[in-house]
């Protein structure tokens, strides 16, 4: 497999040297998207420059790329010959048509180091043993990438996937992991699956959580987040990527946000027109990342909303960090006035101990947004309700719809078959 260039100390090198990097790989990054039918008109005047370094202000004149452009011509960002993609990816589209995205060997390699960087920096090394419990399979990047990244650090895999608790206990209890790799409320039910069997973790330095984020929008650890922590007596630490953007935002062992490596991606946080914000204003995430052989994209519209903050890290990477993410952009709900995202009322919902499910459902009469909160408590009493009455109202500063339901019934709702991840939001908004 060819290797990637490895850049690992480039996030502590000074900022200049950094910039300087990243314009000569976004020069070359610009050359590889033109090769694709996509970009190929747009970016022909700037690749046929041949220019060694680009300045990265070029960028915001650059157009976006969008999940919709991905599904309307897929194969259009191919750059290059069809014979040189080792693996397929799927990811679902915003209109549930799915896209695919190819990998080269290069691009598996730049995988392995893309992970690999990341895991160091929340500490994982050689003689660590990994247990993953996200998906391998199923046409996903993630369980793969993650893989390969633990691979490359030099510690040990233990490829348990998808699996009940039951099966992820009795292999902890064999092959006793110290890093587990899973989505946290997962392994929030595995922690307290293991406390209940008397069979308490010991030994993990580091659970590494996808899918959900663990801070709150100021980035102080959830309700959630301090539960994994009593019950594995391990940190956690976030990490965030997608099959598209091949860069991991993940939390160095300051656990303050994530990192991303600064030859693997360049990250831009946009408003609703498009416009550059601020350090510290949230937006939508836009990432381009470098050095992509197969299917490179240019300024890709994650969807997702969170901000960047660059305060000095006590890691001593000077790369900014990438907060939690606080929804989806067209996740977001006008309600009576008040604009907020599902994950706002799923932050209210996990502060309290007593909630053990929920699922919200938005709908829309006239462009004005109504919520309706489903939620299954532990014990249903009158308190109870008001308490949560309270908590949604002081978090949103608007009155939603709210009904206690039935556990099982709800569960129902959430964990479908089809899905690999909990569903607790239903948009079924025009
Ligand atoms: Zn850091």
């Amino acid at each position: 497999m060819p290797a990637y260039p490895q850049q690992s100390r480039l996030a502590f090198a000074p900022i200049e040297t950094i910039r300087l990097q990243k314009e000569m790989l976004l020069a070359q990054h610009l050359q590889q998207c033109a090769q694709s039918p996509f970009y190929a008109s747009t970016l022909s005047k700037l690749s046929r420059s041949k220019r060694k370094r680009i300045s990265l202000e070029v960028l915001q004149d650059l157009p976006l790329t969008s999940k919709a452009d991905l599904e309307r011509d897929n194969m259009a960002f191919l750059a290059v010959d069809v014979n040189k993609v080792r693996d397929i990816v799927q990811s679902s589209g915003t209109t549930g048509l799915p896209t695919q995205m190819m990998y080269t060997a290069r691009d598996i390699s730049r995988l392995a180091y893309n992970e690999a960087v990341s895991f160091k920096g929340c500490g994982m090394k050689r003689a660590d043993r990994v247990l993953l419990t996200c998906t391998m399979d199923r046409c996903f990047v993630a369980g793969y990438a993650y893989c390969l990244g633990a691979q490359a650090v030099g510690s040990a895999t233990i490829r348990s996937g998808l699996n009940l608790v039951e099966g992820h206990a009795s292999v902890i209890g064999l092959m006793h992991p110290t890093f587990i790799v899973g989505v946290p409320s997962f392994l929030r039910k595995l922690g307290r699956h293991l406390h209940e069997r008397g069979v308490a973790p010991k030994g993990i330095r580091g659970l590494i959580c996808i899918g959900e984020p663990l801070r709150d929008t100021w980035m102080k650890p959830t309700a959630l987040t301090e539960e994994l922590g009593q019950l594995w007596s391990a940190p956690a630490f976030s990490t965030y990527s997608s099959s598209e953007i091949v860069t991991s935002f993940c939390e160095c062992e300051a656990q303050q946000g994530g990192h991303a490596a600064p030859d693997l991606g360049i990250v831009e946080i946009l408003d609703k027109k498009g416009r550059p914000l601020k350090m510290g204003e949230t937006g939508e995430i836009v990432v381009t990342p470098l050095g992509v052989e197969g299917m490179p994209l240019l300024r890709f519209r994650t969807g997702d909303i969170g901000y960047l903050m660059d305060e000095p890290c006590s890691c001593g990477r000077k790369t900014p960090r990438l907060g939690p993410i606080l929804g989806r952009s067209a996740q977001m709900l006008k309600v009576k006035g008040t604009t907020f995202y599902p994950a706002t009322v799923f932050e209210a919902l996990n502060g309290i101990p007593e909630v053990t499910e929920y699922l919200l459902r938005a709908t829309s009469h006239l462009g004005a947004d109504t919520l309706h909160v489903d939620v299954s408590l532990a014990k249903d009493t009158p308190e109870m309700r008001q308490k949560l009455e309270s908590a949604l109202l002081a978090r949103l500063r608007v009155r939603v719809g709210l009904s206690i339901v039935d556990e099982a019934i709800l569960r129902k709702q959430v964990y479908l078959p089809q899905s690999r991840k909990p569903i607790r939001f239903l948009d079924l908004r025009k």
